[in-house]
């Protein structure tokens, strides 16, 4: 057992009004701050950003099934062009909280100890809805995000970012004739440098 859910917590829910009668619902809509680490490292609902939810709490035979909707702004770096992007995510979730005493029932189904360590419990009357929302904004962020589908990216000659510049492109000609000219430059360079090298090496020496 954790330590007790705070019922203060934006996204700590009351059940009691339920009365534990199946079929009983509560449908709510509620604006509260992003908690910590909301995302990946590439994009994420930054900490303390509002995050929309649409919430139907719904009584069952073994708990409360909660099914939601989280809307939120997610910020973070396009993976072509490195700008930063924003983006509005919606996540969807349902999620089953068994009463805590429902144990005994589920196990006739599977008697799995890890099935029901995945199983969330009410504590104290308290659903905390934190987990599931990690975990469905987590599940609903593009793996590959991107400023726009069309974004094309950074030159690979030289970095500049096409986006600003379509017309950009290196004359691959130009290119070989820049290479050659810079070796036949460096060798230029390296023979009327020996010389004086040479020179000024000795002088401090005989000084
Ligand atoms: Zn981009
Ligand atoms: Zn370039």
């Amino acid at each position: 057992m954790g330590p007790r859910l705070d019922h203060r917590s934006p996204l700590v829910y009351d059940t009691r009004e339920l009365g534990r009668r199946p079929g009983t619902l509560k449908r709510l809509s509620r604006s509260v701050e992003a908690p910590a680490d909301l995302g990946n490292e590439v994009i994420g609902v930054p900490e303390g950003a509002p995050v929309e939810l649409d919430l139907r709490l719904e009584a069952v035979m073994d708990g409360v099934l909660v099914t939601g909707t989280a809307r939120a702004t997610v910020t973070g770096e396009c993976v072509r062009c490195l700008e930063p992007l924003e983006q509005v995510l919606e996540a969807d979730f349902q999620e089953l909280f068994a009463y805590p005493d429902a144990d005994a029932r589920t196990t006739e189904s599977g008697d799995d100890a890890e099935d029901e360590e995945d199983t969330l419990h009410i504590e104290d009357d308290l659903v905390d809805l934190e987990p599931v929302l990690r975990d469905a904004v987590v599940l609903a962020l593009p793996l590959q995000p991107v400023c726009r589908e069309d974004c094309p990216g950074l030159c690979s000659e030289c970095g500049a970012r096409l986006a600003d510049d379509p017309d950009h492109h290196h004359d691959a000609v130009d290119m070989r004739w820049a290479a050659l000219k810079e070796l036949v430059g460096s060798d230029q360079d390296d023979e009327m440098d020996n010389e004086p090298r040479r020179d000024g090496g000795d002088e401090p020496q005989e000084k």
